[in-house]
């Protein structure tokens, strides 16, 4: 059964495999359309456009940018990006930037828990410049600090764990502008971490909507089908697109499989239309 899968993350960021074996497993999982959305990044699109090409696949331009509105973390996904426009390049290179200001202090934090690791190291491992806390969560496994990706986030990196420190992020309404402005449509991904839902989340996407917010991500690997069908109504209601993907990262969320998430993702590949067309009228407003 053919599907397409819109959130997938490789080397170039804090996946664990390069563009080109992700898209050799999209080919094995039937998948037709993928996007690569690595965080702050595009490095990867030449790559997995080429490998597309070899196996059939069309390959979208994208990219994932994580904001903060209030107390929440919102990532913004952004389609068929022109993924060599230089404003949006000289913007996730600002962001990137910020990484490495935040990442030392996560390792200052592990060291003085004892830990033996050093910045030097998490920058060998990732081998790239979008260093993200899936790379210290693998330097940790390495070392047999922690057991797994999700141990390191549960003890020591996420928010409200003792080497958390959080990052400066854009606005929302940065990122969708950024997005815009190199033609792409720009996508509320993964809505649960938005942490309102209701009422709440109407509003938000309301002020998201307004801000240029193009589409949400209703069909995720970890969402269940109650939350699929109230961002479906939600996405109705407010007139915005419809997305989805797995958020494959390889050995860093080792339950999620490209295309097919926990096995009962299916990203149906009538959504892609809509948001290649979608893109057409940013590019001409
Ligand atoms: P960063 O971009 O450095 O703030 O790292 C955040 C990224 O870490 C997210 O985009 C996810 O890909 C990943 N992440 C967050 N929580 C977890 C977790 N519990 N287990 C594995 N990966 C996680
Ligand atoms: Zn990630
Ligand atoms: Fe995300
Ligand atoms: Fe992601």
């Amino acid at each position: 059964m053919s599907r397409i899968d819109l959130h997938l993350h490789t080397t170039h960021s804090d996946g664990s495999l390069s563009p080109t074996e992700v898209i050799q497993l999209a080919h094995k999982a039937n998948v037709t359309a993928l996007a690569i959305t690595d965080h702050d990044i595009v490095t990867a699109i030449p790559e997995a456009m080429a490998a597309g090409i070899d196996l059939g696949i069309e390959i979208v331009p994208g990219v994932e940018i994580s904001s903060s509105m209030g107390s929440s973390e919102l990532h913004i996904l952004g389609y068929c990006i022109n993924w060599q426009d230089s404003e949006l390049n000289r913007r996730l290179a600002s962001l990137r930037e910020s990484r490495h200001t935040r990442n030392p202090q996560i390792i200052e934090r592990l060291r003085s828990l004892g830990l033996d690791v050093t910045y030097e190291e998490v920058r060998t491992l990732a081998g790239t410049e979008s260093v993200g806390r899936p790379h210290i969560a693998r330097l940790l496994m390495d070392k047999r600090y922690v057991t797994s990706a999700k141990d390191a986030f549960d003890r020591y990196l996420a928010e409200g764990r003792p080497a958390y420190v959080a990052r400066e992020l854009p606005q929302p309404a940065d990122a969708i502008a950024w997005i815009r402005a190199a033609g792409g449509v720009a996508v509320l991904a993964h809505p649960t971490w938005a942490k309102v839902a209701g009422e709440g989340l109407i509003t938000l996407l309301t002020t998201l909507k307004d801000e240029g917010l193009g589409g949400i991500e209703v069909h995720y690997s970890t969402h269940t089908k109650k939350q699929t069908t109230e961002y479906l109504d939600l996405a109705k209601r407010l007139n915005v697109l419809v997305t989805g993907g797995s958020d494959f990262h390889g050995i860093t969320k080792p339950d999620i499989e490209v295309g097919t998430g926990r096995g009962d993702l299916k990203v149906p590949e009538k959504l892609l239309d809509p948001l290649k067309k979608a893109a057409f009228l940013v590019g001409r407003s």
